[in-house]
C-alpha cells in the first residue's frame, strides 16, 4: 500500500485514547522542571547488609539492566558473583610508596611512558611478549594508570595495570624476562533499597528516595507498559526499589541495576524481578514469570506530534479522493532514532517508491512492521538481521513522497493493516517452563524483601 504524505495535512493535537505510552525520556526530563520537592526525608534509600539470603539469589542473576543508557547501568562485571562479593580485597589494592604510579595521558604511548621512567625498548619488548595478559597494554586509555616498581639500578621489577575495574595486570621480572598474570579484583555487590510516595511526578519523588536519574528512568521502564508516567500517575502512588550497589575497598563505586521492584498506581500494585536467562541479559518478569514487557513497543519514536492517524478511509486532503491512510505518523525532528517496534528479522531495507528509505521487520509468523521515510538506514542494517526491541534501525527523514519530517509507520496482522495506536499487542515470551522452577528460586528472597519494605512503609505512613 503507498503512501502518501503530501502537504498540508491537518495537525491536530488530539490525544488518542489509545496512545498510552509517551517517551520516558520526555516524563523524566518534565519531571526535571518540576517545582515541588515534598518528600519526607524518612524515604532516604538506605544500604542494607549484605545478607546471607540476598547474596544467595543473586549469585546466578548478572543484574544489572540494559534498560537506560546511563553509566550505572553498564553490564556489571561476570565474575563478580556473590562468593567473591564476600571475599577480602585482593592485591590490586593501592600499591605500595616505592610504586610509581603514571597517569596516562591524551597522546601518550606505551614506549613513551616507559622511556618516561628510564626504561628502554628492550624492556619494552620483554613485558609486551611474556604472555597474552600484557597483550592488554597495547589498549591503554587516557586516565588509566599504569604502575612501575623500579629498582636501584633503574631495572623494572614490576608493573600494575588496571585493565578494567575487576581485573588487573601483574607483570613480575622473572630472571632475564618477566611474568605475567590476570588479577580478579571484582566489585563487592551490595543491595541497597529505596521507597518513596510520589506527590507530583515520579521523578521528583525518586529524587527525594535518593535514587538517581538513571535509577529512576530504569524504574519507569520497568513499569512503562503498565503505567503512563506521563497520564496516569496520582498522588499517594508509591514505590519500592531494590537495586544493586558495587563497592570496591569499601568505597562506593557505583550503582547497580535494579534487581526487583514495586509500583503502586492508583492502588493497583505491580511488581518486577530481574531474571537473566541462561546467561542472556536480566529481563524483568512478573512474579509469577510472566514477562514485564510486550511483544512491541506502542511507538518505535519519541515524537513531537501525531500527524497524521491510521484512517483506512481517509479522503486526500488535496486531492479529494479516496486514498487510505495504512499507517500513524509521528512527526519527529529529522536525525531521531527509530526503534524496532518488536524483535524480529530485517526483510526490507532501501527505497521502497513514495515511502522513501524504508525498513520492514518480520515478527515471527503472523506480525510484520514498516519504517518509512527514514533519513538513512542504521548503520549496516542489512535484509536478514535479527534486531532486538529497541535497537535503533534508522532515523526520522522525509525521503520519499514526505511534506516534511515523520516517521509513517505500519502495523500488520496477518498480512493486515491495523492501527499501531490501538491494536492489542501479545505479551512478550514468559519464563520458559523448563526454567521456572529455577526462576522462583532466585526471585522468591527478592519478592520477600518487596513484601518486607512495602509493609514497614505502609506501618510509617498509618
Ligand atoms: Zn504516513
Amino acid at each position: 500500500m503507498r503512501d502518501f504524505d503530501f502537504k498540508p495535512r491537518p495537525h491536530r493535537a488530539r490525544r488518542f485514547p489509545g496512545l498510552r505510552h509517551l517517551p520516558v525520556l520526555a516524563v523524566v526530563l518534565s519531571g526535571i522542571t518540576g517545582v515541588t520537592l515534598l518528600m519526607s526525608g524518612q524515604d532516604n534509600a538506605e544500604a542494607i547488609p549484605n545478607s546471607a539470603s540476598a547474596v544467595a539469589n543473586l549469585e546466578e542473576v548478572p543484574l544489572s539492566v540494559p534498560a537506560a543508557s546511563d553509566a550505572e547501568t553498564t553490564p556489571a562485571p561476570e565474575n563478580a558473583t556473590a562468593q567473591t562479593a564476600t571475599e577480602a580485597p585482593s592485591s590490586a589494592a593501592e600499591p605500595p610508596p616505592d610504586w610509581r604510579q603514571v597517569t596516562i595521558r591524551s597522546g601518550d604511548t606505551l614506549a613513551k611512558l616507559f622511556s618516561q621512567q628510564g626504561l628502554d625498548a628492550k624492556t619494552m619488548y620483554q613485558v609486551l611478549n611474556a604472555g597474552d595478559a600484557a597483550k592488554s597494554l597495547l589498549r591503554i586509555f587516557p586516565g588509566e594508570e599504569i604502575g612501575f616498581l623500579i629498582d636501584d639500578a633503574g631495572q623494572l621489577q614490576a608493573l600494575r595495570y588496571a585493565v578494567d575495574e575487576s581485573v588487573t595486570l601483574h607483570v613480575e621480572r622473572q630472571g632475564d624476562g618477566f611474568e605475567t598474570k590476570l588479577v580478579a579484583n571484582p566489585l563487592e555487590r551490595r543491595i541497597a533499597h529505596a521507597h518513596g510516595t510520589i506527590d507530583s511526578n515520579l521523578f521528583t519523588a525518586g529524587k527525594a528516595a535518593g535514587l538517581s536519574d538513571g535509577l529512576i528512568m530504569e524504574l519507569a521502564n520497568i513499569f512503562a507498559w503498565d503505567v503512563d508516567f506521563a497520564l496516569d500517575i496520582r498522588p499517594g502512588d508509591r514505590f519500592t526499589v531494590i537495586y544493586e550497589e558495587l563497592y570496591r575497598n569499601g568505597e562506593k563505586v557505583r550503582n547497580g541495576g535494579i534487581v526487583a521492584a514495586e509500583f503502586v498506581n492508583q492502588g493497583r500494585t505491580y511488581r518486577a524481578v530481574a531474571y537473566a536467562e541462561d546467561g542472556g541479559k536480566p529481563q524483568f518478569y512478573t512474579p509469577e514469570g510472566k514477562s514485564m514487557r510486550k511483544a512491541f513497543l506502542r511507538t518505535p519514536v519519541d515524537f513531537r506530534r501525531i500527524s497524521s492517524n491510521f484512517n483506512p478511509s481517509r479522503l486526500h486532503p488535496i486531492l479529494g479522493v479516496k486514498r487510505p491512510h495504512m499507517g500513524v505518523d509521528y512527526a519527529a525532528a529529522p536525525g531521531t532514532p527509530i526503534r524496532a517496534a518488536g524483535s524480529g528479522k530485517v526483510v526490507h531495507v532501501g527505497w521502497k517508491g513514495g515511502y522513501g528509505r524504508t525498513v520492514i521487520l518480520q515478527h515471527g509468523t503472523r506480525y510484520s512492521t514498516l519504517y518509512a521515510h527514514m533519513s538513512r538506514f542504521a548503520n549496516g542494517l542489512k535484509a536478514g538481521d535479527k534486531v532486538q526491541q529497541g535497537q535503533i534501525i534508522g532515523y526520522v527523514g522525509s525521503s520519499g513522497l514526505a511534506s516534511g519530517p515523520h516517521l509513517h509507520y505500519e502495523f500488520r496482522v496477518d498480512g493486515v493493516h491495523r492501527n499501531p495506536l490501538t491494536v492489542t499487542f501479545p505479551d512478550a515470551e514468559p519464563i520458559s517452563k523448563k526454567l521456572l522452577a529455577d526462576f522462583l528460586e532466585k526471585t522468591g528472597p527478592l519478592v520477600a524483601q518487596l513484601d518486607m519494605i512495602s509493609r514497614s512503609q505502609v506501618a510509617q505512613s498509618e
